[in-house]
């Protein structure tokens, strides 16, 4: 089933997506709440982000053609890094390209959305605490990713993470289609089969380090094929079963 966040009469809430309708939960879904509300008409301008998280984690270099094209060896374990919470827009929303970097790139990404608390969750049980997938971009500012060698900043930056634009709970991510396209160009088209790592072995080693929450995030890595994004650069960033994000860039 598809759950999105949708804005109504200027109050945001959950809601299960049927067909050409959608129906209001009660409470959270992560915690059974039940999309009981009546049928309500929807159009793609009331989608906002579909989660709140309480963290963003990501994995760099998770496709070994991705780390060579940047240079890099393939990990032996995961490389972790965070996003800050306030780097989230939805589906819609703008990229601001801040004037400190000359170089901000896409990086589209199978996301990870958490159900229920884990800490130190074995690899064999570790899907039990997902809830669905939805859709990433890692916006990266590049330049600074290599002048500051840590990566808070290149990667922090506000709106520097556009998710949507709803939460698919029913995909099998093992070998689906993650890309994106940037006015109307292929950019980026990968499969998730050859991530180095795959969601189960992601989430079991995430969750050694941080306990997982309802609704955080955990974006999977990125295919080859990054690069640049510019002011007025309209970005859609997919992931097959789940859908298409769609962003636009602007200078700060
Ligand atoms: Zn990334």
């Amino acid at each position: 089933m598809r759950v999105a966040r949708l804005e109504k009469d200027g109050r945001e809430d959950f809601y299960l997506l049927e067909e050409g309708v959608a129906r209001r939960f009660s409470g959270s879904p992560f915690a059974g709440g039940t999309a009981d509300g009546p049928p309500v008409p929807w159009t793609t301008a009331d989608l906002r982000a579909p989660v709140r998280p309480s963290k963003i984690i990501c994995v760099g270099r998770n496709y070994a053609a991705h780390a060579k094209e940047l240079g890099h060896d393939v990990p032996k374990e995961p490389l972790l890094f965070l996003k800050p919470p306030s780097s989230v827009i939805g589906p819609g929303g703008v990229v601001l390209l801040p004037p400190e970097s000359e170089r901000v790139e896409h990086e589209a990404e199978l996301t990870i959305v958490i159900g229920k608390r884990v800490r130190r969750v074995a690899r064999e049980h570790a899907l039990e605490a997902v809830y669905g997938y939805t859709v990433a971009c890692d916006v990266t500012a590049r330049d600074l990713q290599k002048k500051d060698g840590q990566w808070a900043r290149a990667k922090g930056f506000d709106t520097f993470c556009p998710i949507g634009p709803w939460i698919e709970t029913s995909l099998d991510p093992k070998d689906v289609r993650v890309g994106c396209t940037v006015d109307g160009q292929t950019r980026q088209d990968g499969r998730t089969s050859v991530m180095i790592f795959d969601v189960a072995t992601v989430i079991a080693y995430v969750s050694n380090a941080f306990t997982l929450e309802p609704g955080d995030l955990i974006l999977t890595g990125t295919p080859d094929g990054v690069g640049p994004l510019v002011d007025g650069s309209r970005l859609v960033v997919y992931v097959e079963g789940i859908g298409e994000l769609a962003v636009t860039c602007r200078k700060a």
